[in-house]
């Protein structure tokens, strides 16, 4: 057993640390705000590597092994979660899904102007009635020809109004319900297309989250992803690295809590001494930094697993469903170490409060993972 991280992976989290906290975090106030994160920043993460984590260096990719990709999304979540789940839905749901299931055409079109940042990426599997129940979609899109014709509406989309390229899913025979999904590549400004509003959200405010409608869209037929009719397992198959991601999120957002938490309970004072001198809040700094700890083992065990390509959807499930209880209970002690004052928009742990919320929710709630859990349990 090693609990060391090697040397490249030590050096991904310690670069990227620097440059989150140090170009990113002073920003993140600014962007939930404003409910924006300006674009030129994702040329700027390009030009560092960081849009193309886990592609080769053929694509323009940084090559990145799956736990220095999990290192770096933890650092970028600790900074700012909004732009976290903005690049990891474009690094892990978008490049690696085209990556590994696309026709060498597809991959050299898009590959290498999403890893340069030209183009940003949005993934859609959910639907105004399909949520959890993600094989009952009802979004249809019907061969004719040289081309699928595309009707319908996807929901929650994260970077939906950003996004230059969407992996969308479809169904191409509705007779076979999840056995009639498919998967295709849309691209921005195809007629028939068109993204819906921004959602106003409790958090992750910078991120956009929009609704994407299809009316009659021609899609050429040579942007399905993978077969006709294979979609259901793509996205099966995508889950369990975002779900670890989403882990990473997690501890990035418990972590930045804790240590807010921390300082200003060494700084506040009441009854003349420091709040931190009180065993009540003495006890929650150490649950809260015990209860973090762990979550980051099962976060970086399922990464560990998923680097070694073995199977690791149960392991998965547990990280995030964990980390992201972790991250929630953590955030919630971190507003009560703050008192009143945690509740007001200048501290920085009301926003952590916020971002946490979805942690348990996208990605499959966490009843969703604890029944794949079961599931695996039970098998
Ligand atoms: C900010 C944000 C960003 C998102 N980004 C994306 C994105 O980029 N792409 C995308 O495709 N989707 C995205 N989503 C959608 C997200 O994945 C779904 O919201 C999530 O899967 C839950 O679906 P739902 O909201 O329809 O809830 P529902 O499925 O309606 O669930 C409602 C409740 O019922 C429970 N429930 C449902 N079925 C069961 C069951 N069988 N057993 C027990 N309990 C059950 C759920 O756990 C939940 O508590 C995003 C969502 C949010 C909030």
């Amino acid at each position: 057993m090693d609990f060391e991280l090697n040397e490249d992976q030590r050096m991904i989290k310690e670069a990227t640390r620097d440059f989150a906290q140090e170009k990113l975090a002073p920003l993140a106030q600014e962007f939930d705000e404003k409910e924006k994160i300006p674009k030129e920043i994702y040329k700027e993460l390009a030009d560092l590597g960081y849009m193309g984590m886990l592609l080769p260096e053929k694509y323009g990719g940084s090559n990145l092994d799956f736990i220095s990709y999990i290192l770096a999304m933890e650092e970028f979540a600790k900074a700012c979660a909004a732009l976290e789940i903005s690049i990891s839905v474009h690094n892990s749901l978008v490049c690696d899904a085209i990556f590994h299931f696309a026709t060498e055409k597809q991959k050299e079109k898009y590959l290498p102007r999403l890893a340069k940042g030209e183009w940003i990426g949005a993934y859609s599997l959910t639907e105004p009635s399909a949520g959890t129940d993600a094989g009952s979609l009802k979004t249809t899109a019907i061969l004719k020809g040289d081309h699928f014709l595309v009707n319908g509406t996807k929901s929650f989309v994260s970077n939906g109004e950003i996004a230059d390229v969407f992996i969308i899913f479809v169904l191409t025979n509705p007779e076979a319900k999840s056995k009639g999904i498919s998967c295709l590549i849309v691209e921005k400004g195809t007629e028939g297309f068109s993204v819906g509003a921004r959602e106003k959200k409790m958090g992750l405010r910078g991120s956009d989250t929009t609704e994407l409608s299809f009316e009659d869209c021609k899609i050429p037929r040579e942007n399905l992803l993978s077969e006709e009719n294979k979609g259901f397992k793509l996205a099966l198959t995508l889950l369990d690295p975002s779900r670890i991601a989403v882990g990473a999120q997690s501890i990035g957002i418990a972590q930045a809590a804790f240590d807010e938490a921390l300082e200003y309970s060494k700084q506040r004072v009441q009854f003349g001494q420091a709040i931190c001198n009180f065993q009540a809040i003495q006890f929650k700094l150490a649950d809260m930094a015990t209860q973090i700890e762990a979550a980051r083992l099962l976060v970086y065990r399922a990464a560990y697993l998923k680097t070694k390509n073995q199977r690791c959807s149960i392991e998965a499930a547990m990280a995030k469903v964990f980390a992201s209880e972790v991250a929630n209970m953590v955030v919630n002690e971190a507003v009560q170490i703050h008192g009143g004052y945690g509740y007001m928009k200048e501290y920085a742990v009301e926003r952590y409060f916020r971002d946490a919320r979805v942690t348990e929710i996208y990605e499959g709630t966490s009843e969703a993972q604890r029944i794949v859990i079961s599931r695996g349990l039970l098998r």
